[in-house]
């Protein structure tokens, strides 16, 4: 069985190394030369919009998958009309937009952040006559890890803002005083079996994510997971998918979400009992779910520019060190530390220890 994966960055060299433990081949189609995927598939150095490299994946794959939602979505219909990509290209068009994201929550009654369209300077400075502050002016496109947006704490800040977003159709959302950010990520198979993981409790700094706690029994599990089963049922979904959701109180509103397989849930590669990576194959392929039990206790560090001693981290007896054959650059993903133990207080001094270390070295 051959699965094509357009993308060729750690997302896809995680489901590949996943895959091949089930006896799977890989191919991956990405436009720079040496993606680190590369060394775990037949790699296709090709642009995304490339008619006959996408018609050459689609031939020799048998299904066809990607790692990232700003795949363009007239690549994914054109493998679409030659063989099965999951998720459908539908997931990708209405995540692509913020707009039809939050206006398919809103359809679906999952509750989100008030927001506004906002297409001009004019249309900023008539919320101004009457709208809260602060607020986040977001690009309607290409946002992603904190990218793409500028928080406004006045009116005063309404100029310099729709500058720095250079103009583009964009929505101002409120800000939202969360308690916790969480996500859930879950999964549904070409035969419509669903399976959710335990939640995900995740910290961020300038819009990235640094750690993520899994949490068992947490009393929002029940309806995050009626949120994310909406999505799911509306967009026929298959694979794994990713709804990020900010707590106030007792209710949750929903941030975006994303149609692949997903930072906060890395720790699932030794925390569950079947990884994401495992479970979004199963999914594509239409085998049976895995268990997405919690395997006691378990959290991801991200690896972010210039990576701890590697003695350092593994002179933790629980860390588990999954780096991505990158190169280490300020701001770059180039890795993750998965902590997973079965008892709560040494899982909390390592967690400690974890949060030390990953804070001297990030950049
Ligand atoms: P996003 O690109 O929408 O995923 O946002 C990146 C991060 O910015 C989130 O994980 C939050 O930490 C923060 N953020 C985004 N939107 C809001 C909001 N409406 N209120 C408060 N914080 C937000």
């Amino acid at each position: 069985m051959k699965v094509g994966i357009l993308g060729g960055g750690q997302l896809a060299r995680m489901i590949a190394l996943a895959g091949h433990e089930l006896g799977f081949q890989f191919i991956t189609l990405d436009p720079t030369m040496a993606p680190c995927a590369a060394s775990v598939s037949q790699h296709f150095m090709h642009d995304y919009n490339d008619t006959t490299a996408l018609k050459q994946l689609a031939e020799l794959a048998d299904v066809v998958t990607f790692e990232f939602e700003n795949v363009p979505a007239a690549s994914a219909e054109l493998i679409e009309s030659f063989t099965p990509i999951y998720p459908s290209p539908v997931a990708l068009t209405s995540t692509q937009d913020r707009l039809v994201e939050k206006t398919l929550f809103q359809e679906l009654d999952i509750s989100t952040a008030d927001f506004a369209v906002i297409n001009s300077l004019a249309d900023l400075q008539t919320y101004a006559c009457d709208g809260q502050w602060p607020a986040i002016l977001k690009t309607r496109s290409e946002g992603y890890d904190g990218k793409g947006q500028v928080i406004i704490k006045s009116p005063d800040d309404i100029e310099s803002a729709w500058h720095q977003i250079k103009g583009a159709p964009a929505i101002l959302e409120a800000f939202v005083p969360f308690e916790r950010e969480i996500s859930i990520i879950a999964a549904r198979s070409t035969h419509g079996e669903t399976c959710f993981y335990p939640l995900s409790e995740n910290s961020h700094e300038n819009g990235i994510l640094k750690f993520s706690i899994a949490r068992a029994n947490d009393p929002m599990q029940s309806l995050a997971e009626d949120y994310v089963s909406r999505l799911l049922d509306r967009l026929n979904y298959v694979g794994i998918i990713a709804l990020e959701l900010f707590q106030t109180k007792d209710a949750l509103l929903a941030n975006e979400y994303a149609p692949r397989v997903h930072n906060t849930g890395h720790w699932t590669m030794e925390g569950a009992e079947t990884c994401q990576f495992e479970n979004h194959i199963r999914a594509i392929l239409g085998l049976p779910l895995g268990s997405t039990a919690l395997i006691g206790h378990a959290a991801m560090f991200n690896l972010i520019g210039k990576p701890p001693e590697i003695t350092d981290i593994l002179s933790i007896s629980h860390a588990h060190l999954h780096l991505y054959d990158k190169e280490p650059r300020c701001g770059r993903k180039i890795g993750h530390i998965n902590l997973r133990c079965d008892d709560k207080l040494m899982f909390n001094e390592q967690l400690n220890l974890l949060l030390n270390l990953t804070k001297l070295s990030n950049c």
